[in-house]
Order: C-alpha cells, then sequence, then structure tokens
C-alpha cells in the first residue's frame, strides 16, 4: 500500500518541521523527493542526507515560494525529470499579534508566503500534472484556519484561504486525475511551536482530548496517504490531524 515508487515529489519549506518529515516520509515510500528550501541550504541537504542514507533518492532546490520565481524554478525540475506527480506546499510563516498592532509588512509577508506561494506551487506543478493526466496536491493548512485564534487574524486568513484554494482546484483539475487536498494540523512540535510560552502550551493541551501535541511525523503520515494511488477518490479535503482539537 502506498507505493510510490517512480513519483517524482517537490516539497516546498522541506528542510524543516513538517515539510521534513514529508519529505523523508514519501522517500521511505520510494518517491524522489525535491527538497525546497528558500534559505536554509545546509537543513535541505541534511534532509536529502537523511533520505540517501536510508536508501531512498532525493535533492534539494532554492523554491523561495515569496515570488512568482518559484514556478519557473518548479518547471525546471518537472522538466528535468519529465515528470511532476506530487506537490506538498509546506512553506510557511507565522506571525502574530493582536489585530490592532498588526503591521501591513506582516499582513502581506503572511500573505506572500502562506497563501500566494502556495497558489504559485500549485500553479507550475498542475501545469506539469496535466499533461500526465496524473497528480496529488497537499496544501499545509491550519486548525486554526478552521477555529480562528486570537493574535492569529492575518495567519488564520491564510490558512482559511487555503481550504478554498484546495476546493476551487480540486473541482478545476479532478477530470485530469490531479487531487487537491489540505491538510489542517493542530499544534505540532516544530520550530514554528518551540517559541510557545509554558502557560500557551498548557492551554493548548487542555484543548486537545489526546492531550498531547502532535509530531511532524503524524502530519507526514496525512501527506503519504493524500499523495497515494489510494487516495485517488479524495478531493478537495481537508484532513483534520490535530488529536480532536476540532472536530
Ligand atoms: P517550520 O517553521 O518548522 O517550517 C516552515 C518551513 O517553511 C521552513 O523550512 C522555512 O524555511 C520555510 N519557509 C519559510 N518561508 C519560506 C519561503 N518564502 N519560501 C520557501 N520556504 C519558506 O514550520 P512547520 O511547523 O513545519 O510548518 C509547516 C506548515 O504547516 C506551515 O505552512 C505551517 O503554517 C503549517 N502548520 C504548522 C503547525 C504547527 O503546529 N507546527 C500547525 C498547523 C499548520
Amino acid at each position: 500500500m502506498f507505493d510510490l515508487k517512480s513519483r517524482v515529489a517537490v516539497v516546498t519549506g522541506g528542510s524543516r518541521g513538517i515539510g521534513r518529515a514529508s519529505a523523508i516520509a514519501l522517500a521511505a515510500q520510494g518517491a524522489h523527493v525535491v527538497v525546497g528550501y528558500a534559505s536554509g541550504e545546509a537543513a535541505a541537504q541534511e534532509v536529502a542526507g537523511v533520505i540517501s542514507a536510508a536508501g531512498g533518492s532525493a535533492e534539494t532546490a532554492r523554491l523561495d515560494v515569496s515570488s512568482s520565481d518559484v514556478e519557473k524554478a518548479i518547471a525546471e525540475i518537472a522538466k528535468r525529470h519529465g515528470r511532476l506527480d506530487i506537490l506538498v506546499a509546506s512553506a510557511g510563516i507565522s506571525i502574530d499579534g493582536l489585530l490592532l498592532r498588526l503591521k501591513d509588512d506582516d499582513f502581506n509577508q503572511l500573505f506572500a508566503v502562506n497563501l500566494k506561494g502556495a497558489v504559485y506551487s500549485s500553479r507550475a506543478a498542475i501545469k506539469s500534472m496535466m499533461r500526465a493526466r496524473f497528480g496529488r496536491v497537499i496544501l499545509l493548512s491550519s486548525v486554526v484556519g478552521e477555529m480562528g485564534n486570537a493574535g492569529q487574524t492575518a495567519y488564520a486568513a491564510t490558512k482559511a484561504g487555503l481550504v478554498g484554494v484546495a476546493k476551487s482546484l480540486a473541482r478545476e483539475y479532478a477530470s485530469r486525475g490531479i487531487t487537491v487536498n489540505a491538510i489542517a494540523p493542530g499544534f505540532v512540535e516544530t520550530d514554528m511551536t518551540r517559541a510557545l510560552t509554558d502557560e500557551q502550551r498548557k492551554g493548548i493541551l487542555d484543548a486537545v482530548p489526546v492531550g498531547r501535541i502532535g509530531s511532524a511525523e503524524e502530519i507526514a503520515a496525512g501527506v503519504v496517504y493524500l499523495a497515494s494511488e489510494e487516495a485517488g477518490y479524495v478531493t478537495g479535503e481537508t484532513l483534520r490531524i490535530n488529536g480532536g482539537m476540532y472536530m
């Protein structure tokens, strides 16, 4: 099950956290993985090294999703391999603050990376997936996009936006064999959440029936499922992996 041999996958934000775990998990199922990074080249190479050491296949590529130039870079990867089967759009940033203190620059940056970046990446990937009449696009949304969170108005807007993007692209490209889904993780132990205070952590854990923070590997397991042949009848869906925090 979930055999990804001969598949080529691009993971944006692949050098860390959920992207890193997804890259490793996809490669473990046989995919050749392009580990995308914006500035963390050494970290991306470490991920590719972990994959190679486990007998998998990987390369790294600079994929800064904050500019539409990322489309050219993804198109070049697809051309070089003659295919691009899987896109995992994991690149993301969080900048928190109450609305009245929200700076325009932060607002714009959140939209540029989290929302526009995922759309640019999807556009480039879908172009080559259409030719093959097969594709799997997986966008990293968030529980915060569904529930909202005080201090995360802009972040939540980008993550809710991705759900609309997934549903729209799912409708546009289902007839071409391309599925587009979102994953909405709850709170996951990565660099993004490591900055939380003990008090914030406690507040979150009180709201999670499973009673713990999730791991990047638990999100990556959902990525592998949605990337698989077996998930061909799942599209426009948001897969919640949140320990029951929101259901
Ligand atoms: P992370 O900070 O560990 O990793 C994010 C990655 O995105 C990093 O590798 C970073 O370099 C990269 N990135 C940032 N700006 C970029 C750009 N302009 N171009 C390309 N890459 C860029 O975060 P994470 O926790 O692994 O988050 C991955 C995704 O999952 C994000 O979209 C995040 O919003 C989402 N998410 C995370 C959590 C969580 O609890 N950690 C919960 C819900 C959703």
